[in-house]
């Protein structure tokens, strides 16, 4: 008959992230027909479960868009069915071989009778992807079973590996070499959701493809970026596996680098994964090690406010007593090349603070000689009040990643009238009014993206270890020195200690004005 057959085993399928991200993206790309015809889609954890529970416990977490509410319920009917379960170690090769026997017979098309529409998939080639959802201390159990008892014979076999990829240069660097000893490089897709958000996607689009963008993007225009992550809520009984990795790693190395990377990285030969991924290693290569004196760290403390209590991390019962972990860090980078040679990259990240968001901002540098920026010159009604604001004010460029995603850009403009008052304002793009269709989840773009083959938005080996090499000597030093962190209120905007760094390199936060 020819053809291929797809079967995506969600390694870790009782856990959080298969319920709540997993199965539910899964469900959408097969709602919007993405999926290939012939797909079929496991659970595989210790937990024992039959085919109907697992797909009862699916069934709790599958949405249906705005968009797609049409046949909702018929079309979870028919993903259910697809839907089955094994129970096994994870580190047996017994328990991945009896998957592979059910796998087989659903790529073989045995299991006809209950399903006779849906299995005649005999001949076909087949494919598998594993998703790996678990902790990283047994990812390589996993692999090792895996890739020796349950790899296609015929087709291609790929994992997706979730974050944490190692703690540090080494540590990273051992889980690599143990991972190649089972898979080569391109059956490994090291996922970082931040990269399959429409708004990081978006980033190469803006800048390539708009000629008043790309022009300006260097250390002639730019004066700084600034990548500012918030959650606006703490660890909340989760913080065991946070303790252990901190802000810094948890945030900063993988998703606000990787954006970094993309924002800074010269054009790319083409789209192709290999191009691209070919620049953001040359861009993360050039980078200066991150320094002691370049961070600062914070830690939420309890807050009372409006009658409510907040507590500190140290009150999660998930975290040791007397924890120093950072759940705030901002950071200075730079990069040392001709393009960004003293721009500095200004990075901030936390928990439990006033805001949930996550942007770029970008401020460029003044106009020179700019005519309404002379202070002495009165203009019309606004005066010289008007002037002397105006002096502040430098376009901004912000790429609002989450929530509402928006691309805005700060101008000044004259407010109209007859005198000549200048006002700072917005030039916006605001995704909710100009394309109202709901904005697909990342983990969608990045599944479809595995099961194409497509590489350009996972992480390449030598990626991993550039990026660990900025931020694990500063790693090192806060854990040799016990650094303790600043203590920030709970739902507070953070230390102030990030405003002294930003000032050390004549930098204003654009997210506090
Ligand atoms: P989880 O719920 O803690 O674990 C997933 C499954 O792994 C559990 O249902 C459990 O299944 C098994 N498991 C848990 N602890 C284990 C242990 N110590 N030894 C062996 N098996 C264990 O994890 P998750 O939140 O779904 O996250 C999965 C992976 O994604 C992790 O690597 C995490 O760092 C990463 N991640 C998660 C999120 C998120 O939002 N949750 C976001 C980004 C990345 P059984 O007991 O049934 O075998």
């Amino acid at each position: 008959q020819g053809g291929s057959t797809v079967s995506i085993t969600v390694v870790g399928a009782s856990g959080d992230l298969a319920k709540k991200k997993i199965f539910p993206a899964l469900f959408a790309l097969y709602y919007e027909d993405c999926l290939p015809e012939h797909f079929t889609v496991f659970g595989y954890a210790r937990s024992k479960m039959s085919d109907e529970e697992l797909r009862n416990m699916i069934s709790l977490t599958l949405t249906c868009r705005i968009d797609q509410r049409e046949n909702c319920s018929d079309k979870m009917e028919q993903f259910l069915k697809r839907c089955f379960y094994q129970s096994g170690q994870y580190n047996s090769e017994e328990g991945f071989s009896e998957l592979d026997r059910k796998l087989k017979e659903k790529e073989n098309g045995y299991d006809c009778e209950a399903h006779a529409n849906t299995y005649h998939q005999a001949g076909k080639v087949p494919n598998r992807l594993f998703y790996l959802s678990i902790p990283p201390n047994i990812f390589v159990d996993v692999v090792r079973s895996a890739s020796r008892t349950a790899s296609s014979q015929d087709g291609w076999t790929r994992f997706i590996v979730e974050k944490p990829f190692g703690r540090d240069s080494e540590s990273s660097g051992e889980l690599t070499r143990n991972l190649k000893k089972y898979l080569a490089e391109e059956q490994i897709f090291r996922i970082d959701h931040y990269l399959g958000k429409e708004l990081v996607e978006n980033l190469s689009v803006l800048r390539f493809s708009n000629l008043v963008f790309e022009p300006l993007w260097s250390r002639n225009y730019i004066r700084n970026v600034q990548l500012i992550f918030s959650e606006d809520f703490g660890t909340e009984g989760r913080g065991g596996y946070f303790d252990n990795y901190g802000i810094i790693r948890d945030i900063m190395q993988n998703h606000l680098l990787q954006i970094l990377a993309l924002f800074a990285m010269e054009t790319p030969v083409s789209l192709d994964a290999e191009d691209i991924r070919n620049e953001k290693v040359k861009v993360l290569r050039s980078m200066r090690q991150l320094r002691l004196e370049d961070v600062v760290v914070g830690q939420y403390k309890g807050h009372s406010k409006g009658g409510k209590t907040y507590p500190a991390y140290v009150d999660d019962p998930t975290v040791p007593s007397g924890s120093i972990t950072p759940t705030f860090a901002a950071a200075a980078l730079f990069i040392d090349n001709a393009r960004w040679d003293g721009v500095p990259f200004l990075m901030k990240a936390g928990k439990a603070l006033h805001t949930r968001r996550a942007e770029i901002r970008v401020q460029f540098r003044r106009v020179p000689g700019n005519l309404y920026g002379r202070r002495r010159r009165s203009v019309g009604g606004g005066g010289t009040t008007a002037t002397r604001e105006l002096e502040k004010a430098t376009n901004e460029l912000v790429l609002r990643v989450q929530p509402d995603e928006a691309i805005y850009l700060k101008i000044n403009s004259k407010v109209p009238g007859l005198g000549m008052r200048l006002d700072s304002s917005d030039l916006n793009l605001l995704y909710s009014e100009r394309y109202p269709a709901e904005i697909p989840d990342a983990y969608e773009r990045l599944l479809l993206d595995a099961i194409e083959g497509e590489r350009r938005l996972f992480i390449r080996s030598d990626e991993l270890d550039a990026a660990w090499a900025i931020f694990t000597p500063v790693l090192a030093d806060l854990e040799a020195n016990k650094v303790a962190p600043e203590l920030y209120p709970y739902g507070s905007r953070g230390p102030v200690g990030a405003h002294y760094l930003a000032a050390n390199h004549n930098v204003r936060w654009g997210d506090i004005s």
